[in-house]
């Protein structure tokens, strides 16, 4: 039986009052048994019998980063689509390059988009992949021991440049999410999402029998909407109505229901993704990179809306990183809706129990309390850029980058130790990635 106490930490743990999430910050220790938090203790608690310790004395610990929208099969395709607006970056690149996956190029981006994240804290997350070969990363996920939701994602219409290897009909499609479901849902961290693509390639009868699908298994669903405005009027012209009540139209909108960017909505969506309990997936650095705009998340957070970060794909961040999107977020609503509108403890919140609660996670990760998982995460805030005190929440999220990250718990279990992957053949990994990339390319005839 794994038994730890993480002792004398300053534990940041993310359980404190909706107006105050920081506010229960103090020095103490964290018992850990088996996979989960057993009890939070005064500073200097003693040592059980047979319980390994970890001197946590001068650390910051936190709940493992929670990422509501990343896509692992992306990963090989960083640095390959830089520089384009949304359409063109999917007609030109990510379509082709996701038609050439197959499943040894689909698993060593998965595994290294894993690595990526553990080492950055992210314990938690939920991810859309491509149409084919969605078991591969299934098993990455299960592989690394974090907290997943993943899904194939569902391209039914032909047409606007998208390969057709990329199309399956809607009865190949649901029979394929049948088969995941029956396969990985449920099973150790995983979960199933209904992953409609986008509004613009995913059939209205589709989308009906995917939102029955996840009805019928209690199933998250995770989209993409509102993200870029060409894309946006795309949705006006085809649809004659604004892209989130198109969405409400088809079903796919409720509480389990949660939206990457909505970075362009209207009124009337709000009040919908309002109704219907639908959570906001918040990607600052996709939306910057791909010219989207600035998504109103402070405007949404007033308004009660559940709120994740994520990183999105690495070939429209080119980061996986679950810090880089906290300070990108904050500073990005402190233009758009003026400083201390959405501040750092929002953000950290974002990227932690208020994402856990986008993702219906809540009672099982996003803070440190008993009963939790273990997933914790140990900050060294000593460091010469760092020293000098302060508020937590604006050192972590303002100040504190991947390097000050020095261990990471994955359900109790070492990830990163001083700095190093644990259990992860770092070079091992690279290795894979470099050549099923290579292989990738050529397939895609992009090699150059
Ligand atoms: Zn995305």
């Amino acid at each position: 039986v794994n038994a730890l106490l993480v002792r004398d930490a300053t534990l940041v743990p993310m359980d404190g009052p909706a107006d105050d999430p920081v506010g229960h910050a103090r020095i103490g220790c964290i018992r850990v048994r088996k996979d989960r938090i057993a009890d939070l203790l005064p500073p200097g608690a003693a040592r059980e019998p047979g319980e390994g310790v970890v001197d946590a004395r001068g650390l910051v610990a936190t709940p493992g980063f929670v990422q509501g929208h990343v896509h692992f099969c992306q990963t090989l395709f960083r640095g390959l689509a830089d520089d384009l607006p949304l359409m063109d970056w999917l007609r030109e690149r990510i379509w082709p390059l996701e038609a050439a996956h197959d499943a040894r190029s689909t698993a060593a981006s998965a595994e290294l988009s894993l690595a990526e994240l553990v080492r950055g804290g992210t314990t938690t997350v939920q991810v859309m992949e491509s149409v084919h070969h969605a078991e591969e990363s299934f098993a990455a996920a299960a592989a690394a021991g974090v907290t997943a939701t993943l899904g194939n994602c569902l391209m039914d219409v032909p047409g606007d440049g998208v390969p057709p290897r990329l199309v399956l009909s809607a009865g190949e499609s649901l029979r394929r999410c049948e088969a995941l479901i029956r396969e990985f849902h449920g099973r150790g961290r995983l979960r199933f999402a209904l992953s409609p693509r986008f509004i613009l390639s995913c059939s209205e009868g589709l989308a009906r029998d995917a939102a029955a699908l996840a009805a019928q298994h209690g199933l998250p669903v995770h989209t993409h909407a509102a993200e870029h405005p060409a894309e946006v009027s795309l949705v006006q012209a085809r649809f004659g109505r604004s892209y989130v009540t198109a969405l409400h139209g088809q079903g796919l909108l409720g509480p389990r229901t949660s939206l990457a960017h909505c970075v362009h909505t209207t009124d009337a969506d709000r009040q919908v993704m309002l109704a219907t309990g639908t959570a906001v997936l918040h990607c600052p650095s996709a939306n910057l990179k791909l010219g989207s705009g600035i998504a109103p998340i402070a405007a949404y957070a007033r308004a009660g809306l559940r709120i994740a970060l994520g990183a999105d794909g690495a070939p429209c961040n080119n980061r996986l990183s679950a810090l880089t999107e906290a300070r990108q977020a904050a500073l990005l609503q402190a233009c758009a809706a003026g400083p201390g509108a959405w501040p750092a403890a929002r953000a950290l919140e974002a990227a932690t129990c208020g994402g856990a609660r986008a993702l219906g996670l809540e009672n099982d990760v996003g803070s440190l309390a008993p009963g939790k998982r273990a997933d914790i995460l140990l900050f060294d805030l000593e460091s010469l850029g760092l020293a000098g005190g302060g508020d937590l929440a604006s050192r972590l999220v303002y100040a504190a980058t991947e390097g000050d990250l020095r261990h990471v718990l994955v359900g109790g279990r070492w990830a990163v130790r001083d700095g190093e992957l644990v259990g992860i053949d770092g070079a091992g990994v690279r290795e894979r990635a470099e050549a099923a990339r290579s292989a990738l390319l050529t397939r895609a005839g992009l090699a150059r």
